[in-house]
């Protein structure tokens, strides 16, 4: 038997897919879904469905709806992280950021990850599997539900490299964005990828509407990022400055450029000279993100002056900068944190 999952597709894919299950009742399927992704369930009865109560019934078998329990919950005043189960045992880590009045689901993408980023602790537990979209999604249908949190902004820095996962991570933001699903603007949507050259180049070639593009950099030369982002060594910054040139010219978009500060590393003055003179000639804002040690950490938390002067440097050369102050760090769900 046919079985689907709401959360794997927009309002019209699932109404044209209980089409072709039933024979019938597009309209009522769309009814169906918009019922179940707001309420968070399968009522008994809809009344679009008044007069075909066999039709509801055919409907309602042909929902899967086996919602992975959530299994944690930690909260600080401005960040609760959650965990989630899948059907094969592992446990999937989102995080609720608040900010002034807003709320940002921060999702992952994948179970572990492949690039072995050395100051993230999803990189140290190695990969597992992707996640399909309909568990992307389901991220957000916890936090709706589950936690009662009203999101309005998502973005894909959690567990996982989103592009290495792309046609998941795609179908996942156009279920969110469907206004008869979620809703969430793609302009309100933001995927961050660790510098894949070849998702970057996929996004600029798109020409469908897009969600914003993160790129966490790491480092301002070749040298020390290859030693903290090992996976990446392959795509030399050269090669990546031309990738973010291109989609920047040719979406007219801006970009957001993470860069977690770590101490000794890569928080120097002469790196913030060489990092602004690596972005010249791109639209960026630039989110300097002071890295959460851990007692088990490798590296350590830059000192407040090492980050003023980092940022004053920036700034001097007229970029747009802001610090990321730490949320969450004490339940280890701030920046670099998840998979611990
Ligand atoms: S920082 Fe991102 S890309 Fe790097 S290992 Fe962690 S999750 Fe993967």
């Amino acid at each position: 038997m046919t079985l689907i999952n709401p959360l794997q597709f927009t309002a019209h894919e699932f109404a044209d897919r209980m089409y072709a299950v039933c024979g019938r009742g597009r309209a009522q399927a769309l009814a169906l879904y918009q019922c179940f992704i707001r309420e968070g369930q399968v009522r008994d009865t809809l009344p679009q469905f008044r007069n075909a109560p066999h039709l509801y019934e055919q409907m309602r078998q042909t929902i899967k709806v086996d919602i992975d329990p959530v299994t944690l919950i930690q909260s600080t005043e401005r960040a609760t992280k959650f965990l989630m189960k899948t059907h094969d045992g592992y446990l999937v880590e989102s995080v609720i950021m608040s900010m002034q009045s807003r709320k940002s689901l921060c999702v992952s993408s994948q179970i572990g990850c492949r690039m072995a980023c050395a100051f993230c602790h999803t990189g140290q537990m190695g990969f597992k599997r992707h996640l399909g979209p309909e568990e992307i999604v389901q991220q957000m249908f916890a936090a709706r539900h589950v936690l009662k949190s009203s999101i309005q902004n998502v973005v894909f820095m959690g567990m996982g490299e989103p592009f290495d996962n792309f046609e998941s991570v795609m179908q996942a933001v156009r279920v969110l964005a469907d206004p008869l699903s979620f809703g969430i603007g793609l302009r309100r949507i933001t995927i961050s990828t660790s510098g894949d050259i070849q998702g970057i180049k996929t996004m600029t070639r798109d020409e469908r509407p897009l969600p914003n593009l993160a790129v966490s950099l790491g480092a301002p030369t070749d040298a020390i990022r290859s030693k903290i982002m090992p996976r990446r060594r392959a795509e030399p910054l050269h090669d990546l400055y031309t990738a973010m040139y291109d989609y920047c010219r040719t979406k007219k978009r801006q970009i957001l450029v993470s860069y977690v500060l770590l101490s000794d590393v890569n928080d120097s003055l002469e790196c913030a000279e060489q990092l602004a003179i690596y972005l010249k000639g791109l639209d960026v804002r630039v989110n300097v993100i002071p890295y959460n040690a851990s007692p088990e950490s490798a590296f350590a938390c830059p000192s407040q002056e090492a980050i003023t002067a980092f940022v004053s440097r920036l700034r001097h050369h007229a970029l747009p900068v802001f610090v990321r102050h730490e949320r969450g760090s004490s339940i280890q769900a701030a920046c670099g944190q998840l998979g611990g």
